[in-house]
């Protein structure tokens, strides 16, 4: 199947080949002919599917008939965050090149006044998150009755965050004769009831079944203590051939904190926060995005539904409270076909939540050591490498496809910490001092190993079982 075969216009045919895409996700295969042919739709796809496509493709052909007027947007897509709304954005811009289609984006954070120019200037599409729409049409600085098409993106999230009613509020302003989609990574009973009322004979389609994780993404839980998850992390930094990681936390203090110590062992790690302002949030994404850190330390409001490319590694550094987000936070992985791999800690305060994570995602997520065949094999090549350990040891040379980070400070650069915290000390029953010191390089074969495969040997924290 090819993007002709789907009835999209000659002018989005070559946006599309623009952007490098030659075959249609399977959302988008399903999609686009559905929205198309002016029907209501349920997506049942998470982040990485190429969900937003599938909306906005044949959303840009279906307003491309039709004229625009002052402050009547005739297309509303709706957004949980102002991170997605912006890459929604991007998306319009990249796809609706060769349109004459006005866009416009209503998000909080930022200036408001050259949002009103633009919807007083007449806009087709209008991306907006409830909180900011809500605003300005209780100003009147806004009608939604000329709004032909809806777009409710990531409803699951917005039911997290508490945005149903003012999604309620908005579809009630909107022409009962519209135009309705839904994507939504879960189906929990508030959005069935949702989609119930405001969608009209909706096509249902749903791409990996709901609440499933990608199959381009391995994924295991790490069993730790609580006073451990640091060290285990570093380790797994080290040791798992990380190009790109986003580790996420539950608290906003333990993303601060965790940032903090990462920089302070070296690696280049940034952060970001539902504490942080729209600026310095872009600003740390677009260092992450271009490769000035390669770590991301996140919370889930701020980086749900990021699109960044070539993440090759997710870290729940505590098992999410809402499983829904695990779905989320390991679908930063693997996107768009690339492999990738995810961890999550579990301790006993996570105890909890990682059940609900997997009765949420309907299977037991291996527990790393126990089934990842690599670490059999590590463990057979360990024994091999033991017998051979004098010239092994002659051998120890830098690794050139070591993850791009500074190197590590020599402790006595290192902040005065008299005692050193437990947390911030590496180990010696896991890895030993010249170990951690020293760039690892491949057991294997000395060969550059495929990015996010693991080959280094069992760390000591997989003694703590899960009895
Ligand atoms: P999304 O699920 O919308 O967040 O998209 C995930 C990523 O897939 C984005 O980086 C898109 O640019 C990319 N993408 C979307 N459609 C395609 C396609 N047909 N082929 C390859 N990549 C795609």
């Amino acid at each position: 199947m090819t993007f002709a075969d789907l009835g999209l216009s000659p002018e989005l045919l070559k946006a599309v080949e623009d952007a490098g895409y030659s075959t249609p996700t399977a959302i988008q295969a399903q999609a686009i002919p559905t929205v198309l042919m002016m029907r209501d739709l349920i997506g049942i796809a998470q982040t990485g599917t190429g969900k937003t496509a599938s909306f906005v493709l044949p959303m840009i052909d279906v307003m491309a008939a039709g004229r625009r007027r002052a402050l009547m947007p005739r297309s509303l897509i709706l957004e949980p965050t102002r991170e997605l709304a912006a890459q929604v954005a991007e998306n319009f811009e990249k796809y609706g090149k060769n349109h004459d289609l006005k866009m416009a984006l209503l998000i909080g954070g930022v200036q408001m006044g050259d949002q009103l120019k633009a919807l007083s200037d007449g806009v087709d599409v209008l991306i907006a998150t409830p909180g900011r729409l809500m605003d300005l049409f209780e100003r009147g600085k806004i009608m939604l009755n000329g709004c032909e098409l809806l777009v409710i993106d990531e409803a699951d999230r917005m039911l997290d965050m508490g945005f149903i009613p003012d999604i309620e509020f908005i579809c009630s302003k909107l022409p009962e004769t519209r135009q309705t989609m839904l994507f939504s990574a879960t189906m929990p009973p508030p959005i069935e009831k949702l989609a119930k009322k405001f969608l009209n004979n909706p096509k249902r389609i749903e791409v990996n079944r709901a609440a499933s994780t990608n199959a381009d993404i391995t994924a295991f839980k790490v069993p730790v203590k609580s006073r451990s998850k640091k060290d285990t992390l570093r380790w797994f930094l080290e040791n798992d051939l990380v190009e790109t990681a986003i580790i996420f936390a539950n608290r906003k203090t333990t993303v601060r904190e965790l940032n903090q110590s990462l920089s302070r062992f070296g690696f280049r790690s940034s952060e970001i926060h539902g504490d942080m302002d729209q600026s310095s949030r872009i600003k740390e994404l677009e260092r992450f995005k271009a490769g000035q850190v390669n770590i991301l330390v996140a919370s889930d409001v701020a980086a749900r539904g990021l699109d960044i490319k070539g993440v090759s590694h997710v870290f729940n550094y505590d098992t999410p409270w809402h499983p829904d987000d695990y779905v989320h936070r390991i679908g930063r992985t693997g996107r768009a076909g690339a492999k990738g791999r995810a961890f999550t800690f579990v301790s006993e305060e996570d105890a909890e939540a990682i059940a609900n994570v997997e009765k949420l995602t309907g299977s037991p997520i291996k527990v790393f050591g126990k089934e990842d065949v690599r670490v059999d094999l590590s463990e057979m090549l360990a024994k091999a490498e033991a017998a051979q350990a004098p010239q092994a040891a002659a051998e120890d040379e830098p690794r050139e496809e070591r993850p791009a980070r500074k190197p590590r400070r020599a402790r006595e650069d290192r902040p005065a910490r008299a005692p050193r915290r437990e947390q911030d000390t590496p180990r010696t029953d896991r890895v030993t001092a010249s170990e951690e010191r020293k760039p690892r390089r491949h057991r294997e074969t000395d060969e550059p190993g495929k990015p996010g495969e693991w080959n280094g040997p069992v760390p000591g924290f997989l003694d703590v079982g899960f009895g």
